[in-house]
């Protein structure tokens, strides 16, 4: 492992192009849940709430679950360490962007500027029917369905919902990023989820090394990864630092 960390760190400092690929395993320490596994938020509520016929025909139940779990469970997370390293190797150019499967913002309040998100963003609600979009902290949630104040449509969470297509921007943006990328770090995913999961496959076909950062193995550890560093992403990412400030 720790010779593992040193040919990381040497990767990440001598990159031209290093992105990152950060699934919920990074919020983990953060107090957030991923969605599978046994502790898993799936294991407590039901997926369907998130299906997008299913909200149109039963939207105040979907709500109620959807407030609970992103809105008053999530709005008390803050960073953590692996948010916060990235945000400052974005900072000092040794990480180019951020491409999230995350809906959770953290990246963003960590101070990464570059993010791209596959999945969209749950501090924004978009109108379904005037497609206006609203900061959710601005929204009072005490009566469900929300409304939109210009129109009255229902409102959803600016993430997508099973059935929903992949931002464009987000997308295209990810790809390019997976294509120019020399580095690439995968931290806190399983690989399960596609499309998303299909860009560390793009990068590792362009060329990258790629880095891997989860206390499990995933898809990825045997097919795509060149360096795998088991272990919780704050304390990985914090050792990597270290290594790349010590000199
Ligand atoms: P996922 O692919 O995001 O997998 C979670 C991974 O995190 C697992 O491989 C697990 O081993 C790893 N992990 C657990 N603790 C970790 C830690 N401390 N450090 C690093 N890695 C750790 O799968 P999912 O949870 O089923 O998510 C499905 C989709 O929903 C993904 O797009 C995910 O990003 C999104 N989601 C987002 C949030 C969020 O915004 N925080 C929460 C749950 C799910």
């Amino acid at each position: 492992m720790l010779k593992d960390l040193d040919a990381a760190a040497d990767s990440i400092r001598t990159s031209q192009h290093c992105h990152a690929f950060t699934g919920a395993g990074i919020s983990v320490e953060s107090g957030i849940p991923p969605f599978r596994g046994p502790d898993g938020l799936w294991s407590r509520y039901d997926p369907h709430v998130l299906d997008l016929d299913y909200f149109h025909s039963n939207p105040l139940e979907s709500w109620t679950v959807i407030k609970e779990i992103f809105y008053d469970f999530f709005q008390s997370a803050q960073p953590n360490r692996a948010h916060e390293v990235l945000a400052l190797w974005e900072a000092r150019g040794l990480c180019h962007s951020v491409i999230t499967q995350n809906i959770d913002n953290l990246h963003q309040q960590a101070g990464s500027r570059t993010v791209h998100e596959f999945h969209g963003n749950s501090q924004r609600l978009v109108c379904t029917r005037c497609h206006a979009s609203l900061p959710a902290r601005d929204m009072d949630l005490s009566t469900l369905p929300p409304r939109c104040h210009e129109c009255g449509g229902l409102l959803k969470p600016d993430f997508i919902f099973f059935g929903e297509m992949i931002p464009e921007a987000a997308h295209t943006a990810s790809m390019a990023a997976a294509h120019e990328a020399d580095v690439f770090l995968v931290i806190g995913s399983t690989g399960e989820v596609m499309p998303a999961s299909w860009i560390p496959d793009q990068a590792k076909q362009s060329g990258a090394t790629v880095i891997e950062v989860n206390p499990q193995p995933s898809r990825f550890t045997d097919t795509i990864t060149d360096i795998y560093l088991p272990g919780k992403a704050a304390a990985v990412l914090d050792a990597l630092e270290s290594r790349l400030t010590a000199d």
